[in-house]
């Protein structure tokens, strides 16, 4: 039932059949009317609603959004979500499991915030408008109810995928209220959140401007400086302690100014963000190491290994064993004389395994990898446990704190027992007085870097350097080089060290 139509009379009477003709007449014309509106509400349901997530649509979000434009700020803010690494999925498991992950994550971001709140704003990005309630706005308590609701496994078509996802979030400022520029704020905390705390939330301040602009300047010099050549390699030595030979060396990008004045990485570091940049950086620095090996090989020096850092951008793209096997293939030097220095965000701050994987697959190709600023980021001692690592290089902040007694002594002294019975080489990193060389050697530490021993060089001032002061590599010996998997079931076992690995050791990076 629709509606009812009706006469009424003055007096006592059926409808004659005029009425009866007007009446039959108006129904067919209403029916019409209420078909007409029925189909208008149907259009305007299907184009302001996604059809794969069942939630509001793009269209549906500015018409929301436009309602809050100018209300006052404290009383709402705005989240955007996007899905992390959906082209992976869909690349690995196929477009079916793509779209199921996107229907999970729109129904548990629906089901934390209300769902007329929720809205899939573009292919996999979600939008929530947060209301304050109790004249209380927490955005952020939101965003991290939605990133815990995500988290849980998800049966997307025939796969169980954790879904993760990157939230940026804004208010309106006191000055500022309108919708649109709410909006591109939290565009912006996305921006910088996928960047710098993927899987986390980072809501907008004024200061982010500020940090992205310099960022965005970084990248274009970065940028400027690969197209013209300007990005080149310096060397580090790091030495034995006791005789001061150099047994390896660690490359540290530098990049020359229109002016010729050679920048360090520390002021351009901001532009490995880019994941562009960073994986083009190290492209370049792979080929320029590479040239510089052959060299001096050629020359005949003593060449043992060469430090590379790697950064997580480099892992994303992929590929990487083979663009570091290409690059040393083509000037024929051996892969045995690099080590990859990974920090141990980089390492270990990754939950899907992929880095530790990849570095996996390379330690098979017979390089070797290096835990850089050990004790600065997240790795635990159990760490060293469970991932395939060659060497730890103590980071600067231990070594400046040796001096002044403390804990720092007993924590390098420890740290050297323990990565000893592990196999693992140890390196003191940022060594810049005689007494802290001293302090290390005495503590069992044999080798070390720092300005005490040289600065960063440039290429043809390490070849002086290496002529006069190469360590020669240690004889090979008959005993084969350990694999990694057996390397890891000593570590588990946490088994002293039998004299067969003892002389893997002795052909180890790092070693003396
Ligand atoms: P990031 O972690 O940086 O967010 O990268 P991402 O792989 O998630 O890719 P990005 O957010 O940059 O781009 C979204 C991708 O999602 C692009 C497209 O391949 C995929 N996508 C967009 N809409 C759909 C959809 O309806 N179904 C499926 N299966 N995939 C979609
Ligand atoms: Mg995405």
């Amino acid at each position: 039932m629709l509606g009812t139509f009706a006469f009424y009379y003055r007096e006592h009477r059926g409808p004659s059949e005029l009425e009866q003709t007007i009446v039959a007449t108006c129904v067919h014309l209403c029916t019409i009317a209420l078909e007409r509106h029925e189909r208008l509400r149907e259009h305007q349901r299907l184009a302001y609603s996604d059809a794969l997530s069942g939630l509001p649509n793009r269209a549906g979000f500015n018409l929301a959004i436009s309602k809050f434009s100018h209300e006052d700020s404290g009383s709402w803010g705005l989240l955007l979500i996007d899905i992390d690494n959906l082209k992976i999925v869909n690349d690995t498991f196929g477009h079916e499991a793509g779209d199921g992950l996107i229907k999970r994550v729109a129904a548990r971001i629906g089901s934390v915030a209300s769902p007329e709140r929720a809205f899939r704003s573009g292919g996999d990005e979600f939008a929530v408008i947060v209301r304050s309630q109790n004249g209380e706005l927490d955005i952020a308590g939101t965003a991290f109810e939605i990133l815990t609701a995500l988290k849980l496994p998800a049966e997307c078509g025939d796969h169980v995928i954790i879904p993760r996802a990157t939230i940026g979030g804004a208010v309106p400022g006191p000055n500022d209220r309108s919708a649109e520029v709410v909006q591109q704020n939290a565009d912006f905390a996305l921006y910088h959140a996928k960047e710098t705390n993927r899987g986390g939330f980072v809501e907008y301040t004024p200061r982010l401007v500020t940090t992205m602009t310099r960022r965005f300047r970084a990248v274009r010099d970065v940028g400027a400086a690969l197209a013209d050549n300007r990005i080149e390699a310096y060397y580090q030595p790091i030495v034995r302690l006791d005789t001061r030979e150099i047994v390896s060396i660690e490359a540290l990008c530098r990049m020359r100014s229109e002016t010729g004045d050679v920048i360090s990485a520390g002021e351009f570091y901001e532009a490995t963000y880019d994941v562009h940049v960073a994986s083009e950086l190290t492209q370049r620095m792979l080929t320029l190491v590479a040239a510089d090996v052959r060299r001096w090989l050629d020359l005949g020096i003593p060449f043992q290994h060469v430090g590379i850092n790697i950064s997580s951008a480099d892992f994303h793209g992929g590929r990487l064993a083979e663009r570091i096997a290409k690059a040393f293939q083509r000037v024929d030097v051996p892969l045995k004389h690099l080590i990859l220095e990974v920090t141990e965000s980089v390492y270990l701050g990754q939950q899907d395994h992929v880095i530790a994987r990849e570095i996996q697959s390379l330690r098979s190709k017979g390089l070797r990898v290096a835990l850089d600023d050990f004790g600065t980021g997240y790795a635990s001692l159990t760490h060293l446990l469970s991932v395939p690592i060659d060497n730890i290089k103590i980071d600067k902040s231990f070594v400046d704190r040796l001096q002044h007694g403390g804990g720092s002594a007993a924590i390098i002294e420890g740290l050297i027992g323990i990565a000893e019975k592990l196999g693992i080489g140890v390196v003191a990193e940022g060594i810049e007085t005689e007494e802290q060389a001293r302090q290390l050697h005495a503590l069992g530490c044999d080798l070390g870097q720092g300005y005490l021993f040289a600065r960063a060089v440039a290429p043809h001032s390490m070849t002086d350097m290496l002529l006069r002061n190469a360590h020669p590599p240690t004889p090979a010996r008959s005993t084969p080089a350990r694999k990694p998997e057996e390397v890891s079931r000593v570590r588990a076992s946490n088994a002293t060290l039998a004299p067969a690995e003892a002389d893997w050791l002795e052909t180890a990076p790092y070693r003396s």
